[in-house]
């Protein structure tokens, strides 16, 4: 049965929200808040920033396993949306130790203290490197799932998971594989911060804000229709209010959500420059460097799936406004979050 966000079921606990302190977390956090369901956020702070949460915020790591259980027993969740883990595929790449221990060995502490203390639903965030190169494009929920590195190991690993505590515990869950999540919240209030930063569209503001003298453009040499590569790019606000809407079907009775969270419309590095310069009206001096290793030409997700199960439709698809909006928290936090 599919259930809009708000029809989630007023839960008797909170709802935990593991890594709600980061990018995506926070917006969810908001989402949740803005539907006055109750949350409680759980993050160790190492990537997420304590100002992106008003929500009541425990300070701890998912590998202390006193603190989970003291969360889970003291306010009773009905539900947890874990966003908690690693997530860089270079970084995974030359230590892998810390993401099997963050992403798989943190997340079994997680599910064994969940189902201990009788918390049966669990959204999580899965990703499109569960799918490796993709073999065919758009790439729909049946596409095999031959991750390439470690990170998309992992994430893998955790789907896994989930499927075998559903079948044997009764857990349900939601793995939600997301594309190139992008944007801020249109009131400017929380944004992506990461440092150091990696991801193309901040990179690129960061040039229009004349922080960064150029931004490079890694390829031109791609099987694509200018040479740089294209990626999926799904507004931050649009993947929270997935979370909900997969958060409400489980509590509606589904057992088992798999599915991709994208727009279906793919733009190249090499638009996005262009868009950028058009949306901030900076010149934003690119240049062309060799190719990053491990980057598939294309990335773009296919199928109904997210809204056939969850009613989702994206509502900041176009580049135009996940830039807009990601533009005004850059300007408004010059410093970085909630500066
Ligand atoms: N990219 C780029 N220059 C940069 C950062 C990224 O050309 O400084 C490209 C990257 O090769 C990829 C796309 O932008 O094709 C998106 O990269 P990002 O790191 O934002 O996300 P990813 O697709 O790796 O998750």
């Amino acid at each position: 049965m599919t259930l809009s966000p708000d029809e989630l079921i007023a839960p008797e606990g909170p709802v935990l929200v593991a890594g709600g302190a980061g990018y995506i977390g926070s917006h969810t956090v908001r989402a949740l808040e803005e539907r006055g369901v109750p949350v409680l956020v759980y993050d160790n702070l190492s990537t997420g920033h304590a100002e992106a949460v008003r929500a009541p915020l425990i300070v701890a790591d998912l590998s202390d396993r006193d603190a989970l259980r003291a969360s889970l027993t003291e306010h009773k969740p009905k539900a947890v949306i874990h966003f908690a883990a690693k997530c860089y595929v270079g970084e995974s790449v030359t230590d892998p130790s810390k993401y099997y221990r963050e992403n798989v060995t943190y997340t079994w502490n997680l599910l064994e203290e969940m189902r201990a203390a009788g918390c049966m639903h669990i959204v999580f965030s899965s990703t499109c490197a569960t799918y490796g190169d993709p073999v065919e494009m758009p790439i729909t929920e049946s596409h095999p799932q031959n991750p390439i590195n470690p990170y998309g190991h992992t994430k893998l690993h955790m789907e896994h998971m989930m499927k075998d505590y559903s079948r044997a515990y009764g857990m349900s869950f939601a793995a939600l594989r997301y594309f190139n999540a992008a944007g801020a919240a249109q009131d400017a209030s929380l944004g992506e911060h990461h440092e150091p930063e990696t991801h193309l569209i901040p990179l690129v503001l960061q040039v229009a804000a004349g922080k960064r003298e150029e931004i490079l453009v890694f390829g031109d040499d791609y099987p694509t229709r200018d040479g740089s590569c294209i990626r999926d790019y799904i507004h931050v606000e649009d993947l929270a209010d997935a979370h909900l809407r997969a958060l409400a079907t489980l509590q509606g009775g589904e057992r088992q959500i798999l599915c991709n969270l994208g727009t279906g419309t793919g733009y190249s590095v090499q638009e996005m420059i262009d868009k950028a310069r058009e949306v901030t009206g900076h010149a934003i001096p690119a240049r062309t460097v060799k190719r990053r290793e491990g980057d598939p030409p294309e990335l773009v997700s296919g199928g109904t799936l997210a809204r056939d199960l969850l009613g989702w439709i994206p509502r900041r698809a176009a580049l135009e406004d996940i830039l807009r909006d990601a533009w005004r928290f850059h300007s408004e936090h010059p410093g970085g979050f909630a500066r």
